[in-house]
């Protein structure tokens, strides 16, 4: 018997209780899924971030720490945790963010607000240009941001993206390094981030590199909300040299009521729901990992800690 410990909020054991058990039973792997395991006999840890479990010293005989989050950001820098840690990359999730973020390319791109016809009837036609004139830049080339800049590429966008290791993506042109940053960010016209949120890219849009994106560009954050200076981005609206922002995440989840982005005619907010996890395929990759873990195998979507993703 394999005794895999089920750590999140209970909205999720809802969603995970009976998948998980089942997809594990598709790759024979006979799995007790609980809340409530002693602690030395625990081989695996599905994880999301909640507040019970903080301290992972006394799993002296995990295996690892499978996330149900492809963002770690809140547990890669544990100190207690010495297991091998396991982020999570979901068909579901993929398809989910490439759908979110080519709806909101789609709508900067076609101007849709602007051409709803206004409640005053008037009649001005201001076509779009096609996909092929404009471009779109992602930083991130993973998972999700590859996925993203295929889908775009696929409908004739101009797209570029940037990463931390040099990358070859048909149709899409690749930058890394500091210069590549540099070439990304002032060759755009929407912006998106889908990058993980480490040390290095903690306010990564900042005022310098806001001052590099040319004037009127549009960003779109369904990455994580410290990797903006959120001062430098309100200043930046507010001088028009940044035309629209469209922020699904933020420092401080819910967005507290008083926060400027609310009330400011330039951003469109979302409650984070860019895309979440599927618990259905969610689960194959979590039995997938844990088969592997029994098998000796490497694990797939290990997080390496010193890079903090
Ligand atoms: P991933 O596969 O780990 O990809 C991360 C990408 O960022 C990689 O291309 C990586 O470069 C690049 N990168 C990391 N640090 C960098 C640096 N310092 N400089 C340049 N490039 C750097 O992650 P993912 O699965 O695509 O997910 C990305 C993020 O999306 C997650 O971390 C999470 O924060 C966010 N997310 C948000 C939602 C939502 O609903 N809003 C849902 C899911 C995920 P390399 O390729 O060279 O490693």
């Amino acid at each position: 018997m394999i005794n895999v410990l089920f750590s999140a909020k209970e909205h999720n054991w809802q969603q995970y209780k009976d998948v998980i058990p089942a997809a594990c039973r598709q790759l024979d792997l006979d799995v007790c899924l609980g809340r409530d395991l002693a602690e030395a006999d625990v081989d695996y840890i599905v994880y999301a971030p909640n507040k019970s479990l903080t301290d992972f010293t006394p799993f002296t005989h995990c295996k690892a720490v499978l996330s149900l989050w492809a963002g770690v950001e809140t547990i890669a820098p544990n100190p207690t945790l010495t297991q091998p840690l396991c982020r999570l990359v979901d068909p579901g999730l993929e398809q989910g963010m490439v759908e979110w973020v080519t709806g909101h390319v789609l709508r900067h791109h076609l101007g849709i607000d602007k051409h709803i016809a206004p409640t005053d009837h008037s009649w001005t036609p201001e076509p779009a240009p096609l996909a092929r004139s404009r471009r779109v830049t992602i930083l991130g080339l993973g998972a999700l941001g590859a996925a993203c800049a295929k889908a775009l590429a696929g409908l004739g966008f101009q797209v570029a993206g940037w990463s931390r290791s040099p990358k070859q993506i048909e149709g899409v042109t690749c930058h890394s390094g500091d210069q590549g940053l540099h070439d990304a960010l002032a060759n755009t016209d929407i912006l998106v981030l889908l990058l993980p949120l480490t040390p290095a890219t903690t306010d990564i849009i900042n005022e310098r590199t806001l001052a590099i994106m040319p004037a009127g560009s549009v960003i779109i954050n369904p990455g994580r909300g410290a990797l903006i200076d959120d001062a430098a981005l309100l200043s930046a609206l507010d001088a028009g040299h940044i035309s629209h922002a469209t922020l699904d995440v933020f420092r401080v989840e819910p967005l507290p009521q008083n926060d400027p982005y609310w009330h400011h005619p330039k951003v469109t907010v979302t409650p984070h729901i860019a895309s979440e996890t599927r618990p259905e395929t969610a689960a194959e990759r979590i039995a997938e990992n844990i088969r592997r873990g029994e098998a000796g195998e490497p694990f797939l979507n290990l997080v390496d800690r010193t890079r903090g993703y």
